[in-house]
């Protein structure tokens, strides 16, 4: 297939990662999710490279890669047949150090996080109780002297043990009316290597191999100097995360879909069914064409929010735009690859149901599409709130 527009550029960055990918084939992500392991090696290489500090300016010894050749660094890696998923973390809580953390918090932070001697992979934001109306959130951070104390309770959160720094999501004022409900939430950088106890951590079995937690804080003292931004004006910080995350997810899904086309392409090309090749039917040719298309006008939308984010506009709608066709393109391409390998299709052999399992997070999370189509409806085309 030959690449044009906004898939052909960053060719000598995408060479790059695929260099780094090819010492991690199909039978290194087969093994670790039969084990349900954590990359430890993929990781070690990422950061090694400096891949894993792409979004970390160089002033602070970092690769200063804009969010659109960051998005790129991902893409390539799901596009390899890789899950990005366990080390993309560190990219996505950029948004609220470089935009919301001061300069001191910047120093002190980025450099070893640039080296590669802390990891900042884990983000803590969903709540049993308040699912994704993160405005109900419970987790309470009491201010005491030099110290907030925190306790409550966190579901789903990825890393926390593959982690030295965890970005954490706390209520300081309880939930006001409804017009100020985004107001009293604060943003703490929580060091895990000090939560002496403070914090239960009980690991999930999640359908992927993903290393997800329950979390249960009992009066975890943070100091109060990792406090990110204003009290009480952590909405907005988390917000620049967000929309980097549903950018650089799109990205993942770009690379999963066009991982799934390819294989689906050249699979259908091969195999021979009733003497004919099983891609001259159209049942079976059409879906991964239309997949196909799919993904290239999601890439589209991609590139677009990647460029608002990065001139410094708003970029929220495109972002969840690019996350909701994104995701749609690379769940579209993993039901037509599936159908295309039939029984192949659900052998971990071939590496499609692993796949498979894999894209299909991202209907739901980061944040679901249900909630992208109401952010639209309600904030972009004026309809009336669902909720
Ligand atoms: C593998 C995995 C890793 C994760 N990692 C993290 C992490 O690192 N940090 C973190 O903070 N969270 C993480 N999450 C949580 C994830 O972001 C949430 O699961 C997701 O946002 C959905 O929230 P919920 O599960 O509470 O769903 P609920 O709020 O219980 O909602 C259930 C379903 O109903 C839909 N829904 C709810 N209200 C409406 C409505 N008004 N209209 C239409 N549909 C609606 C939701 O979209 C969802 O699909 C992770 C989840 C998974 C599965």
């Amino acid at each position: 297939m030959t690449e044009v527009g906004p898939a052909a550029g960053y060719a000598a960055l995408r060479v790059r990662v695929r260099a780094l990918c090819a010492d991690f084939p199909d039978a290194y992500w087969r093994d670790l999710d039969a084990r349900r392991a954590y990359p430890e090696e993929f990781v070690a290489a990422m950061t090694r490279s400096g891949l894993l500090a792409a979004l970390i300016p160089a002033a602070y010894g970092g690769e200063g890669m804009s969010l659109a050749e960051a998005s790129v660094v991902l893409e390539e890696v799901n596009r390899s047949g890789g899950n990005v998923g366990p080390a993309h973390a560190q990219m996505y809580v950029m948004g609220t150090i470089l935009h919301h953390a001061s300069e001191e918090q910047r120093r002190r932070w980025l450099p070893p996080l640039a080296r590669g001697d802390l990891r900042l992979q884990a983000f803590a934001v969903t709540e049993p109780e308040a699912g994704v109306d993160t405005t109900r959130i419970a987790t309470f951070a009491r201010r005491d002297g030099d110290e907030y104390v925190i306790s409550g309770r966190k579901i789903y959160i990825s890393r926390v043990l593959q982690s030295d720094l965890m970005l954490l999501l706390a209520r300081t004022a309880p939930r006001a009316d409804e017009a100020r409900r985004t107001d009293g939430m604060s943003v703490f950088l929580v060091d895990l290597r000090e939560t002496r106890g403070a914090i239960e951590v009980r690991p999930l079995r999640m359908m992927m191999n993903n290393h997800v937690n329950e979390l249960r804080m009992h009066d975890l003292r943070v100091p109060a100097e990792n406090l990110i931004g204003p009290e009480g004006g952590g909405f907005r910080c988390i917000v620049d995360s967000w929309n980097a995350e549903r950018i650089l997810i799109a990205a993942e899904c770009v690379g999963d879909a066009r991982w799934f086309v390819e294989r689906a392409a050249r699979y259908a090309s091969g195999r021979e069914v009733f003497d004919r090749k099983l891609g001259a039917n159209q049942s079976i040719q059409f879906p991964i064409a239309a997949a196909y298309a799919q993904t290239e006008a999601a890439d589209l939308m991609r590139f677009r929010a990647a460029a608002l984010y990065d001139a410094g506009q708003p970029s929220r709608a495109e972002a969840n735009m690019a996350k909701l066709l994104a995701a749609n393109a690379s769940w579209a391409a993993a039901n037509a690859c599936v159908d295309a390998l039939g029984g192949n299709g659900f052998n971990a052999e071939h590496d499609v149901e692993r796949k498979f399992r894999e894209t299909r997070l991202y209907q739901v999370a980061p944040i679901s599409n249900n909630l992208v189509l109401a952010y639209l409806g309600h904030r972009v085309l004026g309809m009336p709130r669902s909720y």
